[in-house]
């Protein structure tokens, strides 16, 4: 039987993940459909009822609803709860349970790149918002040398740094202007906020000047592919990473839930860059 698939988010008309995933199901020999509903705000809890009843076997949860979601689940993961919030559903005979793939998939396509340990490494992370929570948790928990939030609004980044505190106590939590002047310290900077992202393409998270010749600038954002910042990093010779191995690798991580099967990171890699236009970094 053709087993249903799908993601949940508004908008969803742009997402990648259809396409991703129902190759992947091809490559796979698969009997398996993946399809994006549009499910407004107020819709959610029919929608997740919805899946539930129509035994849609796994689902992908987006913008708006991934906090949201959690209060309408039979199960929620610890990581998931750590993070508080789901972005992948498994519907055991009705009986969902969320997980969050966001911020393991981030690592998995990080790791690949680094040439030198992560535990000996010193983080800057630029946001605080649901992605930066992720990130930070998947960091703290993999362990590296320190790791430093910045955000325009501190709160934010305090309450990361809070929540993180079962995990590790010494989250430093700087004022942007302070990060700026201490660039040269940091290994591996992640922007984790949207700014770069299209139709904004020449705003940049972070200056490029203080940054020091061997360190990694990471950016969550896939579109553009390569950011306005990721460019200025790749002129001064730093290693760039941007936000498309995260994507493919919370993908590949829901998949294998879903389908206790492993897709192929590389060709969703190329099935997601050729959508997206053009060349990895
Ligand atoms: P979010 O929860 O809305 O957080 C946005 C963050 O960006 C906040 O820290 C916010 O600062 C900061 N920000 C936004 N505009 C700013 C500006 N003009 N100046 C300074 N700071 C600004 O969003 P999110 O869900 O974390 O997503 C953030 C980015 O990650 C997006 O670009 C998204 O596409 C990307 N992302 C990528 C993946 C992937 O798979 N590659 C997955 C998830 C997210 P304040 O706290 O001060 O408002």
């Amino acid at each position: 039987m053709n087993k249903l698939y799908g993601l949940i988010g508004h908008p969803v008309g742009h997402s990648m993940s259809p396409l991703m995933h129902n190759d992947a199901f091809r490559q796979l020999g698969i009997n398996g459909h993946y399809h994006a509903f549009d499910v407004r705000e107020e819709k959610l809890s029919e929608a997740v009822n919805a899946m539930r009843v129509l035994n849609v076997t796994g689902f992908n949860v987006t913008i708006p609803h991934k906090v949201a979601i959690m209060n309408y689940l039979d199960e929620i993961d610890e990581e998931a709860k750590m993070i508080g919030a789901v972005n992948t559903v498994v519907n055991i005979e009705g009986h969902l349970i969320g997980y969050n793939t966001d911020g393991r998939g981030y690592l998995t396509s990080l790791l690949r790149l680094l040439k030198k340990p992560l535990k000996d490494s010193n983080i800057l992370v630029i946001g605080a918002g649901g992605a930066a929570r992720a990130v930070v948790i998947a960091m703290a928990t993999h362990g590296v040398a320190e790791l430093t939030i910045t955000n325009r609004t501190r709160e934010k980044a305090v309450m990361i740094q809070n929540h993180c505190k079962k995990i590790r106590q010494d989250i430093n939590v700087i004022p942007l202007d302070n990060a700026k002047k201490i660039a040269d310290k940091y290994d591996i900077i992640i922007n984790t906020t949207s700014i770069g992202m299209s139709p904004n393409i020449d705003a940049i998270p972070f200056p490029i000047e203080n940054i020091k010749q061997k360190a990694i600038l990471s950016d969550l954002i896939y579109n553009p592919l390569k950011t306005k910042w990721l460019e200025l990093g790749e002129k001064k010779g730093l290693t760039i990473h941007n936000g498309v191995g995260m994507f493919v690798e919370q993908g590949v991580l829901a998949f294998q839930k879903w389908t206790n099967q492993k897709p192929n990171s590389e060709r969703m890699t190329e099935v997601v860059i050729e959508k997206l236009g053009g060349s990895t970094c």
